[in-house]
């Protein structure tokens, strides 16, 4: 009898908050924060408003593609190929599947790959020729990140970041006259930094569209703050990447 209450107690824990659904269509999550589209009830343990969230970005069955939202597919969306609601399709051709992401080049960009959104790929071209006048490389350290969830369960992130949408950079500074490389601390103290260092965080100052991360104490970033002037439009974005881009 103890056995059969063991037992029973697993299988209601099954499928609850933040695991797998019944039928591994998703996580089950609270129906609030499910931003893939509609929810799938009856699937997952636990009160009413814990519902089946729909795994977007995950391969196509038998198919080339991923699964993600209709409304995010610039290619063409085949039925049957995607667990979950009827909004959720296979996704092939169009921007590498409607992946929005690209691997940015820049005579003056160096460093760590450089990967960042389709519409933040103007401001890296302003940001490499700026980087040609004032006679600097730019280092890159880090570029687009995927929200690191350990689980893989895609949920909404604790903060917006401009990482997990590609439209931002953390970036040390190569100077050309001195060779002088330009780490966090040479660009915190930037009075007493080479002169084309100088140059080069003047223009993104001055910039109407990007943003030097130093006034948040965070010299290395440079980024467009989508995060804080367009909310929604972030929220577009970070799904748009995680259902297209991301791997499950
Ligand atoms: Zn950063």
């Amino acid at each position: 009898m103890k056995i059969f209450t063991i037992f029973a107690v697993i299988f209601a824990c099954a499928h609850g908050l933040g695991e797998d659904c019944n039928g591994s269509w998703g996580s089950c999550q609270d129906y609030q924060n499910c931003h893939t589209g509609s929810t799938i009830t009856g699937q997952c343990a636990g009160p009413w408003n814990i519902q089946c969230c729909p795994k977007v970005g995950q391969s196509c069955k038998s198919n080339t593609g991923n699964c993600m939202l209709t409304s995010h597919c610039s290619g063409t969306t085949y039925a049957g190929y995607c667990p979950g609601p009827s909004n959720v399709k296979c996704c092939t051709g169009g921007s590498s599947g409607g992946c929005p992401l690209t691997k940015y080049t820049g005579s003056k960009i160096i460093g760590s790959t450089c990967t960042v959104e389709v519409g933040f790929v103007p401001q890296m071209d302003k940001i490499n020729s700026w980087a040609s006048s004032c006679n600097v490389q730019v280092y890159i350290t880090s570029s687009y990140r995927a929200n690191a969830d350990v689980s893989g369960a895609i949920v909404q992130p604790a903060s917006r970041s401009n990482h997990m949408i590609g439209h931002a950079i953390d970036m040390n500074v190569v100077d050309g006259a001195t060779g002088v490389f330009c780490n966090s601390n040479c660009l915190r103290s930037l009075s007493t930094a080479p002169s084309g260092v100088k140059c080069f965080i003047n223009k993104v100052q001055a910039d109407s569209v990007l943003r030097w991360g130093m006034s948040f104490n965070d010299p290395v970033h440079i980024d467009e703050p989508i995060n804080i002037n367009y909310p929604s439009r972030w929220d577009q974005l970070y799904w748009a990447t995680q259902g297209a881009c991301v791997s499950k």
